[in-house]
């Protein structure tokens, strides 16, 4: 744990350490407190790195525009993520232990709003300076690098293959939970102190990343993980069968996948809530099927129940095996599973039974999870199976590349 000591000026106190019983007045001692500063539970579980303590305290003293200059130091999006942030700082927060957790994240999301409904901005607080910083991902990890650098003085272009910023924010998360007007108006910050975003540019194919290496002093990938798991299993030619990313991104666009009304979705993380929940409100019956039971399931506990809430089905214990149908998916073989030995991912592992049967549906999402797709890394860093190694500060094994975000091996 992290902890500043710090002694501060108080003076000497008189102290007692023995029982006053013994003799009339005990045995006294002079001592001098000292003061120890600890990062509290919920900062140090921010994945954002947020002074949480400290924000929460302006809030409760009125003063907002404050309390949002603070969050800002170090995440540009609280709107953001005061909406979609799973809370880990919640998690860990002790007034739980007393009643329930400081509900942190909507006090975030008030104070994002706050700055919006406000108008706040934001400036450079450093003097210019005469570097280049190329962003490769206009995702949360690349816009983030982004304003933080240019607040420092770098000028900065963000490269990006989609037509608009914001990556797995904009196509990734349904907008019941994240809307359009709150993520355009915390990117629009990012354009407002001279950000430049060169969107529908794919680096590696419409600019190289040679001519990048030689145009800018250094490059930050931050690309995200975009290639979808295959479930690898018999039938899935059919119609009426989407992946998880294929299929947010359709209904963020505004369309209506033609899902069918009877949906299995597959996987037990958060894009599978994502999906389940998305269908529901197409107005399909929507079963989850996963392959351990709901105690190993990566998605968050409050998404799973508030899926429960909204209708969906959960099958447990089970995973696909065949898609049944002509054309279109009209059902799938399912095999009974059971849990063994503990695995490398710290949970029971999930091992087939033999035992089949049947179940009818109209549609399937898969989400079992996504990788980096490697052929959009550049070809002059190492890489693993598309993950890309670093050093804490970022730095690839090529000094003027940097990387972030869910390409890399380091959480
Ligand atoms: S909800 Fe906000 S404060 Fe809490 S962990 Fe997420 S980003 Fe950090």
């Amino acid at each position: 744990m992290k902890y500043i000591e710090r002694q501060v000026n108080v003076p000497l106190c008189a102290i007692s350490t023995t029982s006053g019983l013994v003799n009339k007045t005990g045995t006294w001692k002079f001592a001098q407190p000292l003061f120890i500063d600890r990062v509290s539970p919920c900062n140090q579980q921010c994945p954002a790195g947020e002074d949480i303590t400290g924000y929460m305290y302006l809030a409760g003293q009125g003063k907002f525009e404050e309390a949002w200059r603070l969050i800002m130091e170090e995440n540009p999006f609280p709107a953001i993520m005061g909406r979609v942030c799973f809370h880990t700082c919640e998690e860990i927060c002790n007034r739980k232990d007393h009643d329930e957790a400081v509900s942190i994240h909507t006090v975030e999301c008030f104070i994002g709003d706050y700055a919006l409904s406000h108008g706040l901005k934001i400036t450079v607080t450093q003097p210019e300076k005469d570097k280049k910083v190329a962003i490769v991902g206009a995702g949360p990890g690349g816009m983030s690098a982004a304003f933080h650098l240019r607040r420092m003085g770098y000028t900065v272009t963000i490269f990006d293959s989609n037509q608009s910023p914001g990556g797995m924010m904009r196509y990734g998360i349904p907008s019941y939970r994240l809307q359009n007007e709150v993520l355009d108006g915390e990117i629009s910050r990012l354009y407002d102190i001279g950000i430049e975003f060169k969107m529908g540019v794919k680096v590696g194919k419409d600019i190289t990343w040679d001519s990048l290496e030689s145009q800018f002093d250094a490059i930050f990938i931050a690309i995200g993980a975009y290639e979808e798991t295959s479930l690898g299993i018999k039938g899935l030619n059919k119609d009426g069968i989407f992946n998880a990313l294929e299929f947010l991104h359709e209904i963020n666009l505004g369309k209506s996948p033609k899902i069918g009304k009877r949906i299995s979705v597959i996987g037990g993380g958060n894009s599978a809530i994502d999906c389940a929940r998305a269908s529901r409100r197409l107005g399909a019956e929507v079963t989850i099927i996963y392959r351990r039971t709901e105690a190993e399931m990566p998605a968050h506990g409050e998404e799973i129940e508030m899926a429960r809430e909204e209708g969906v089905q959960f099958l447990f214990l089970a995973t696909p095996r065949e898609v049944y149908g002509q054309r279109m998916i009209s059902g799938l073989k399912v095999e009974k599973m059971t849990l063994g030995e503990i695995d490398d991912s710290g949970r029971r592992r999930p091992v087939p039974t033999g035992e089949t049967f049947d179940i009818e549906c109209d549609g399937m999402i898969i989400a079992i999870g996504e990788a980096t797709i490697v052929a959009d890394l550049p070809p002059f860093i190492s890489q693993k199976k598309g993950v890309v190694s670093t050093d804490q500060m970022g730095q690839t094994d090529h000094s003027k590349i940097f990387a972030g975000g869910d390409i890399i091996d380091i959480p």
